[in-house]
């Protein structure tokens, strides 16, 4: 009777002793005005990062008003190429700060307030942080409209608060509420033997468990025969109501015959931890197969502060002869809960045939690092900067090395070395470092020339080679043409771009003066708004000049008028 009830116990008790850091909840609101419906969660699992907040849908288009969630201060505004595009910050009295980004443009007053920085300093890319009189905003102040700028894939409004520490948190916790009577959805289930003599199935490798639909709703997998060090790891995703997204999971606990083995919450992380989630992850599985197992267990390199209470590292002591049931349960915010239970039988084997152990003779201590060199390449790949000590796959071929595969995850940048000296100084000049994706094709990786070494820094293994860019970027006029009238244009647009190495930079003018251009990589698009008001002559000599990565340069020219 015992062993029959414990499960249950364990699973109550845990949901009791799951304690949320306290903060206000009824504090801030929705920053916009539609039904929200979301596109991300908080804690979301993505390339390289946890994603660090909602990502709320704007009804697929752009220009919605965005209202400060909470009266504040805006303490920081960042207009930026790539990542969070334009992104305004509000700090609150409360100590906490809110984020929006991706935005279209910001209301009227603190456009003006961030043009005339772009024209102060000749340049749309724009960093401040106003003090607390210049910019203070109301609760459900209009600040700005969404957008879709920066490295967004569609429009929609990135919305954060953080602490006083400038750590992420879950909006959720703050009372923001949507509708979620979906549990989560478990799509795999897989057992990670660990050590020497740990099977699962016979095997010493990693083994996808066949999970059984309950009537429940729960799922029960296959029983499995194991011995030793056992841990779990799961593919999962939640859904809400008001969109198809497969959006982050709220928490994840583990349990076997009663005793609590893990338990991992999304409430809050920092920036400086968000790339280790490449050890929640099983990282090879993910570069091979696009989908992402988060492991039920924390190897001793992995330092992220979402874990709450884990014991033996979050890995199952499975002894012979004896039995277990091994329990996940997974929990969206809302508390929808999906479980998945799996019996397992305990027993010793002595056929168990080991991972074949890959030696090379490139073999890296991750405490201490290491280098190699061959053939005018060399390759420093400094201390920490791996999770755990590796041998690694190298080839050294001409002007390229195959440095492993990107299935081992690296936490810092190694820098890559090439011997350049057969090479005229004037040759150099279009050359550069590129990696080559898996189909071969090259892409920029930026390049330091000093003299006869070029170098680059990484952070993932892969094939580099050096290339060569001989082709400066092309500019073509968008809505005008060389001598027209455009009275009636809002605004003047080109389309930038670069065959190979890619932009570097671009500078604007009209009769000598700088004019701010926003540029929209996504679209190759820059853009000049007349109502910036600093076009008003009659006749306009535009001039354009665009540089790509290895310094090749187009000057683009013509003329239009306007009254
Ligand atoms: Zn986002």
């Amino acid at each position: 009777m015992t062993r029959f009830i414990a499960p249950l116990l364990f699973l109550l008790s845990l949901t009791v002793t799951a304690q949320a850091p306290m903060v206000p909840t009824d504090y801030f609101d929705d920053p916009l005005q539609v039904p929200l419906a979301l596109a991300g969660t908080f804690g979301e699992l993505r390339s390289n990062h946890f994603h660090s907040g909602l990502d709320i849908k704007t009804q697929q288009r752009e220009g919605l008003p965005v209202y400060a969630s909470a009266e504040g201060y805006v303490s920081r505004i960042n207009v930026a190429h790539y990542g969070y595009g334009k992104a305004l910050y509000i700090q609150h009295p409360n100590g906490y700060t809110t984020v929006y980004a991706h935005l279209k443009n910001f209301s009227p007053e603190i456009e003006a307030y961030i043009k005339k920085l772009q024209y102060q300093n000749e340049s749309y890319e724009v960093e401040v942080y106003p003090n607390a009189s210049e910019l203070p905003v109301e609760r459900g102040e209009l600040v700005a409209s969404s957008g879709n700028t920066g490295g967004s894939g569609g429009p929609h409004l990135h919305f954060e608060i953080r602490d006083g520490e400038q750590r992420p948190m879950n909006p959720f916790m703050f009372g923001i509420e949507i509708e979620d009577t979906r549990a989560p959805i478990v799509s795999g289930v897989y057992a990670y033997p660990k050590g020497e003599n740990a099977h699962v199935n016979g095997s010493a490798q990693r083994q996808k468990l066949r999970l059984i639909p309950q009537q429940d709703g729960s799922f029960k997998a296959e029983a499995i025969e194991a011995c030793g060090e056992i841990g779990f790891g799961i593919n999962t995703v939640d859904q809400l109501n008001a969109a198809p997204n497969r959006n982050g999971v709220y928490r994840i606990e583990t349990g076997a015959n009663g005793e609590t083995l893990f338990q991992a919450n999304f409430e809050r992380f920092s920036f400086s931890e968000t790339r280790h989630l490449n050890q929640l992850i099983d990282y090879g599985y993910y570069t091979q197969n696009n989908s992402r197992i988060q492991k039920l267990f924390v190897e001793p390199s992995n330092p992220l502060s979402i874990y709450r209470e884990v014991n033996n590292q979050g890995f199952l002591n499975v002894k012979d002869s004896l039995s277990y049931n091994y329990t996940i349960k997974v929990s969206d915010f809302a508390g929808n809960e999906r479980i998945v239970n799996i019996p397992i039988e305990g027993k010793h084997r002595n056929d168990i045939i080991e991972d074949p152990s890959n030696t090379t003779e490139f073999f890296v201590p991750a405490n201490t690092g290491a280098q190699f060199e061959s053939n005018g390449i060399d390759v420093y790949i400094p201390k920490n900067s791996l999770y755990q000590d590796a041998y690694l796959d190298i080839s050294f071929e001409d002007e390229k090395i195959n440095l492993h595969e990107d299935v081992i995850p690296l936490h810092t940048n190694i820098s890559i070395g090439f011997d350049v000296s057969k090479y005229k100084p004037e040759d150099r000049e279009q050359m550069f470092i590129a990696q080559l994706n898996k189909w071969g094709n090259p892409s920029y990786s930026t390049t330091t020339k000093d003299g006869e070494r070029f170098t680059t820094r990484t952070r993932s293994f892969g094939t580099y080679t050096l290339a060569r860019d001989t082709q400066a970027p092309r500019v073509v006029p968008v809505n005008f043409k060389d001598g027209q009238w455009i009275s009636g244009n809002k605004d003047i647009k080109v389309k930038i771009s670069d065959d190979l190495s890619g932009i570097s930079s671009y500078r604007a003018t009209v009769n000598g003066k700088f004019i701010l251009m926003e540029y929209e990589y996504k679209q190759n698009l820059l853009t000049h708004d007349f109502s910036d008001n600093v076009i008003t002559e009659t006749k306009n000599q535009l001039k354009i000049e665009v540089i790509d990565n290895v310094g090749n340069t187009t000057i683009f020219e013509s003329t239009f008028f306007r009254k």
